[in-house]
């Protein structure tokens, strides 16, 4: 088997087998299956003048201390490059420091960033408290923004134009390359959170400079951890995002960095699995009288389809519902309420089904995301999709 030492032989092979051999190259397993956890905060030097050279080789993972990453974390580096497709991934603690940790690191006092509407909302956060704070201006634009609109947008002084697609919680999928060809033609970084494509979204072929992922989700694949990933595809930008994390002191824990490598070796099975599941119960949905509009890239119906069908390969088991508007939103509490196998909670990606409502927590400025009905958003997980639907049909039944 071609470990991960060679990258030519590799891209000869499917996604889940190289998803199973990815990371497990350069660690010392004595012959076991799966690298062990490599704690620790002192590394110890062979001798001083190793301790003297030690720190310019950090971006070559020599070890100098905890805080520049050990064997586990590199192991789940490497898988995560290979998923996104970029030269250098870095983990770090959760998947909103992975979205603060390059807003930081590309961006200064005076300069300006565009970030859409459609933003995961504690990355809203940040840009309008502490990166406003800093002197740092954001604005905030509307998603399906084209490439003129785009550069219509960029200013001078514009350093970073930020994408998610599709959007958090309304699903709008962007334009990347179009966004990207405008930023690019005025010397902006293209930022991405590419949580929800995780693999069907291949960010570099697609213009983009750096990639965001929430590891918590798909890659943990269990609710059980945190973690976040950002993923670069040059030495340059490899050097300003490590350089960033070890300023800041960010730090992933190497136990989480072992379950992200335990769960990662089955995503490419759930993925296949729960994107099945969640477009049948997208297509379901879409049929019920009491349902205005689901908000599934994947589905016909989706008023990005063309933009989804070219830029990704697969969908993902996370959408939005609009429910008809005769209802309102203790209504579509009373239905969120009445469902029995799906959790009312934030996150995703893991086994598990979840409801949470979004009418009423989400922030806009840009006037995007409105779909004229309350609604929420669903996580289908690994149920078996038959008691997933009865679930929902039961749940509508209180609403007539
Ligand atoms: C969950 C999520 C994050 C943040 O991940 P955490 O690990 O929960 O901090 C970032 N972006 C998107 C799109 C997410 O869904």
């Amino acid at each position: 088997m071609p470990d991960d030492h060679n990258p030519a032989d590799r891209k000869q092979l499917g996604f889940a087998t190289r998803i199973g051999h990815a990371g497990r190259a350069g660690v010392k397993s004595h012959g076991f299956v799966n690298p062990p956890v490599y704690r620790g905060s002192t590394v110890l030097y062979p001798d001083a003048e190793a301790r003297r050279d030690g720190g310019a080789k950090r971006f070559e993972r020599y070890m100098t201390y905890g805080t520049a990453g050990g064997p586990t974390h590199y192991a789940l580096e490497d898988v995560i490059a290979e998923i996104e497709g970029g030269t250098h991934a870095t983990i770090v603690g959760t998947g909103l420091a992975a979205v603060t940790v390059p807003l930081t690191a590309y961006l200064k006092n005076g300069d300006h960033c565009l970030i859409p509407d459609s933003v995961y909302g504690p990355a809203r956060n940040f840009a309008t408290s502490l990166m406003k704070d800093w002197g740092i201006e954001t604005t905030f634009y509307d998603p399906c923004v084209d490439e003129a609109g785009m550069a219509a947008l960029i200013r001078p002084n514009t350093k970073v134009v930020y994408t998610e697609s599709p959007g958090s919680h309304t699903f709008e999928v962007q334009d990347v390359p179009a966004i990207a060809r405008a930023a690019h033609a005025r010397g902006c970084k293209v930022l991405m959170d590419n949580t929800w494509g995780i693999h069907t979204f291949q960010p570099f072929e697609h213009g983009v400079d750096v990639s965001i992922q929430a590891l918590t989700k798909y890659v943990g694949g269990h609710s059980d951890i945190l973690l976040g990933s950002i993923t670069v595809n040059s030495d340059e930008d490899h050097h300003i995002i490590r350089s960033a994390t070890y300023t800041m002191g960010h730090y992933a824990s190497p136990d989480d960095c072992w379950l992200a490598l335990r769960g990662v070796r089955t995503m490419p099975m759930r993925l296949k699995q729960q994107e099945a599941a969640s477009l049948e119960v997208a297509k379901w949905l879409e049929a019920q009288p009491q349902i205005k509009q689901v908000l599934h890239p994947a589905l016909p119906s989706h008023p990005q389809h063309a933009l989804f069908k070219r830029d990704f390969t697969g969908g993902c088991s996370l959408f939005g519902v609009v429910l008809d508007p005769r209802y309102d939103q203790s209504d579509m509490f009373r239905f969120v309420n009445a469902l029995q196998l799906y959790g009312i909670g934030a996150s995703w990606g893991g086994f598990e089904s979840l409801a949470l409502p979004t009418t009423g927590f989400v922030t806009r400025t840009a006037g995007s995301g409105e779909f004229g009905g309350t609604m929420l958003r669903l996580h289908i997980g690994l149920e078996d999709t038959k008691d997933l639907i009865a679930d929902l049909a039961q749940g509508l039944r209180v609403l007539n």
